[in-house]
């Protein structure tokens, strides 16, 4: 059993005095990665099962990301859009030919790419669509989870994160994830798009009916509104695909990407879609000083060179299989119920035991770190890069967080 040090319990207690306390962490400091693994200040390895929720896909200091990375770092690294810069061309190139589309807007964080794509739908509703101005409605999904800005928390329905916020930004209702009768209902002539998240990641790895996408698809494009995909922690090979649509044959109006995007080394995040709707964006209707930015545009074309490699979804596909019928073993024995997309596991705890974020830190104790999510779901999300005997090594550490 892994016990933290006194130099570890020091640096928690730094943080947890000056740092606001925003999050919950696992009480480990961690100082260094290699692929699937994490290393902390006293030197305990643990495996990484939660992949900084799944921006760390190819795994810690991938060795091409990490070149790619040193070489622009002493180059070039931010220019500010102003001008063009070399690396910019190819990233978005690269970009749009994965996803299949025409066009790259670049941003950083994730939740900059869901508030660019509302953006982007409400002008493409009112100069494409002719939708009255400021009409424009757009539909959402109970339980989802699309960052932490004010409009994006608009049409959260978690309580936590919105609870003494307001006031919201108006526009948005939400509908079942999963129900298309009353996504069909809840169009209106109003509406310019549909924001789904694929898989729903922090509501617990919650996947669709079957059919539930293709359904979608065929409503948006019956009533002329943008299918928006966030893509964003399911994209990228973390489902055994390269994005969680390709697992129905859909294809969205837009993507929207980020964490694993950047490599796992910088904040890199796009909206990529056709020129219909991106080219509605003239010269200073939108932007962001770091978007695009020679060192994260670099970065960027290695993570689409590793995708076009298909080596990481194929590695997804197949160890998620496994890691599935390893995990239906344990119902009954402390888990109630699992779901999967490829690496990509939502576990379910006996309430009997106790907060799944019990489970998590005796999980810490035996070397694998991994979040609850809801409070009785444990989310395992490995980089992509775990061997199988590395996974046989997490689950037994998982039975034994159980029994004890
Ligand atoms: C993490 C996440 C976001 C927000 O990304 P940030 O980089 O944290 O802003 C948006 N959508 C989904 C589905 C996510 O998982």
């Amino acid at each position: 059993m892994i016990v933290p040090s006194a130099e570890q319990r020091r640096a928690i207690q730094q943080i947890d005095t000056y740092g606001s306390h925003n999050y919950h962490p696992l009480p480990v400091v961690v100082e260094r990665g290699e692929g699937a693994w994490l290393v902390d200040i006293d030197q305990n390895r643990y495996l990484d099962f939660l992949s900084a929720y799944s921006a760390v896909n190819f795994g810690h200091a991938h060795p091409t990301l990490v070149k790619v990375a040193t070489e622009q770092l002493g180059k070039l690294a931010i220019t500010s859009r102003a001008v063009y810069s070399n690396t910019y061309g190819p990233f978005i190139q690269s970009l749009a030919d994965l996803c299949g589309k025409e066009m790259v807007l670049p941003m950083n964080t994730g939740v900059e790419a869901v508030e660019s794509s509302l953006k982007l739908a409400r002008k493409w509703g009112y100069e494409v669509k002719g939708v009255p101005e400021d009409q424009a409605h757009i539909i959402v999904m109970e339980g989802n989870f699309h960052g932490r800005t004010i409009s994006v928390i608009s049409f959260s329905d978690d309580d936590v994160a919105t609870t003494s916020y307001g006031p919201f930004t108006p526009g948005f209702t939400k509908v079942p994830f999963g129900d298309l009768v009353a996504m069909e209902a809840a169009i209106t002539d109003h509406t310019v798009a549909v924001l789904v998240e694929p898989i729903q990641g922090e509501a617990g790895i919650i996947t669709p009916p079957a059919g539930y996408l293709v359904g979608v698809r065929e409503l948006t494009q019956r009533y002329d509104v943008l299918m928006i995909a966030d893509e964003i922690q399911s994209g990228l090979a973390r489902c055994g695909a390269t994005f969680a649509c390709d697992l129905e044959g859909v294809v969205p109006d837009l993507y929207l990407l980020g964490k694993a995007l950047g490599g796992g080394i910088l904040p890199v995040s796009a909206v990529v879609g056709n020129a219909d709707i991106l080219g509605v964006l003239r010269p200073g209707q939108h932007g962001s000083t770091f978007g695009g930015n020679p060192l994260g545009a670099a970065v960027g074309t290695a993570v689409v060179e590793l995708l076009n490699t298909g080596e990481f979804q194929q590695r997804s596909r197949e160890l998620g299989a496994y890691l599935r019928t390893r995990l239906d073993e344990l119902i009954g024995q402390g888990v109630t119920a699992v779901r999967n997309s490829g690496l990509w596991a939502g576990v379910d705890i006996d309430p009997s035991l106790g907060p799944a974020r019990g489970i998590c830190e005796r999980l810490l104790q035996r070397g694998v770190i991994a979040k609850d999510t809801h409070g009785s779901t444990i989310r395992l999300a490995p980089t992509l890069v775990i061997t199988e005997q590395e996974l046989d090594q997490a689950l037994e550490a998982l039975v034994e967080a159980l029994d004890a």
